[in-house]
């Protein structure tokens, strides 16, 4: 028996209808700030990601899916999604067509990580990025824009962190700063940062271990080192979050490992799960598309992991949305069965999710279904009711059953503003009636 490869899963109902609630929600919201989608391809050339991603980090060196194909071109999985939409940016030339570029992605990802629980080498990603800019006051209307979608989803305690990081004129100060504060006090760092205290000493900053805390207290922080322009920019970010109402706390610890990262960098956390609990990060991102060999494009965006999503809207009781039928078609005999698929037919051209079975059935067995499948209504004909145009509605809830008449049919059809399911049950019906004529 074959079955799917470590790491890979399959995305099953009922689960997978809460994967597309809140894909989308992501679609309607972003769409509605502006943004449009962006699909690029699974794999790119392995050279994107060694540039865009960068050839010392964790992702390029250890967990890409790399391979040659037959003409010996080296190919690799797209492990995030910002680089192919820089680059296709770049090749498309978008910036001609309209001062910035809003564009969003979701789909799969591929990282060769460790498997454990939650993470999977086949991963999700939601992200967008805004192309050809860099005013702060985009960076602020990202930001509302997610608190919105995350509220939406139903996730309220949510924290918006923030940090500026500088740039390529005013960062280098400040690493020289920590490189020989983290010198001072290696002794009392773990293992893990007395590395990273050489190979990538920002990394230090975001380190989780209890003892290292004291020590990444007392670091200088990079706020103390930002240049006048950075620091104009960053003031004037924060003024535009205030005006938008949007709540934030600065972290002067909120880094990012790579260079072509600049100014604001963000991320969104929310308490559900344990600890604190990254749902979304991003920042500026300046110098990515000159990095990969195109003209200056400045850059802001981000990205969220829909598993990590789905993590915390299960672990909050959000049952997944069931796809249960909103009425079940109970004919009894052929004739009836016959007259029932072109009810089916019409519910289902009209809105109402309703299911019917082929094979024939008592009352009994048919009533059976209906409640394993959660069905709210069933609606029983045989075809004397047929003749007379009298059906049965059950209500499965509580097993309040009435008989629709002609007229209490016509009445529905007549009625005006919004309707509740019954009555659109009741309208569908009259349709099918008037238009098949049965
Ligand atoms: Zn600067
Ligand atoms: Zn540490």
């Amino acid at each position: 028996m074959i079955k799917s490869i470590k790491g890979t899963r399959d995305i099953l109902p009922p689960e997978s209808a809460l994967w597309s609630r809140v894909e989308n929600t992501a679609r309607e919201i972003f769409e509605r700030y502006g943004f449009a989608e962006v699909r690029t391809p699974i794999f790119e050339s392995t050279e994107l990601f060694a540039r865009g991603v960068g050839a010392d980090t964790d992702i390029v060196s250890k967990e890409m899916y790399t391979f040659e194909d037959r003409d010996e071109r080296s190919l690799t999985l797209r492990p995030e999604g910002t680089a192919p939409v820089v680059r296709a940016h770049i090749e498309h030339r978008l910036q001609q067509e309209t001062s910035i570029a809003k564009l969003y992605y979701l789909g799969p990802m591929f990282r060769r990580e460790r498997p454990q629980k939650g993470r999977y080498r086949q991963f999700h990603q939601i992200g967008a990025e805004v192309l050809g800019s860099d005013n702060p006051a985009i960076e602020a209307e990202v930001l509302e824009m997610l608190q919105f979608f995350l509220r939406l989803l139903g996730i309220q305690d949510q924290t918006l962190l923030v940090n500026s990081i500088g740039c390529p004129a005013c960062r280098p100060q400040f690493l020289e700063h920590l490189k020989r504060s983290l010198a001072e006090k290696k002794t009392g760092l773990c293992p893990d940062c007395q590395r990273r205290s050489e190979t990538n000493p920002l990394r230090v900053l975001d380190c989780k271990v209890e003892s290292c805390q004291p020590a990444i207290e007392s670091l200088p922080k990079i706020s103390d080192f930002l240049d006048s322009a950075c620091r104009a920019h960053f003031e004037k970010f924060l003024g535009y979050l205030a005006s938008r109402q949007v709540a934030f706390t600065i972290v002067p610890r909120l880094v990012r490992g790579l260079d072509y990262y600049t100014r604001t960098t963000f991320e969104i956390t929310s308490g559900a799960l344990g600890a604190q609990n990254t749902l979304i990060g991003g920042g500026r991102y300046d110098g990515l598309a000159e990095a990969l060999g195109g003209p200056s494009t400045k850059g802001f965006g981000f990205a969220l992991g829909l598993e990590r999503i789905l993590l915390v809207l299960q672990d909050r009781g959000n049952p997944p949305d069931p796809l249960t039928p909103q009425v079940y078609l109970a004919p009894l005999g052929e004739r009836a069965f016959d007259t029932a698929t072109l009810i089916a037919k019409c519910m289902r051209e009209n809105g109402i999710r309703c299911f019917l079975d082929f094979d024939a059935r008592s009352l009994k067995s048919h009533l059976r279904l209906a409640n394993k499948l959660g069905s709210l209504y069933a609606l029983i004909f045989g075809e004397v009711e047929l003749q007379a145009g009298n059906y049965q509605l059950k209500q499965m809830t509580n097993g309040e059953q009435t008989t629709l008449t002609p007229d209490e049919l016509m009445r529905a059809a007549e009625s005006s503003g919004q309707a509740d399911l019954r009555t659109s049950i009741l309208k569908a019906l009259f349709l099918a009636r008037s238009t098949y004529h049965f």
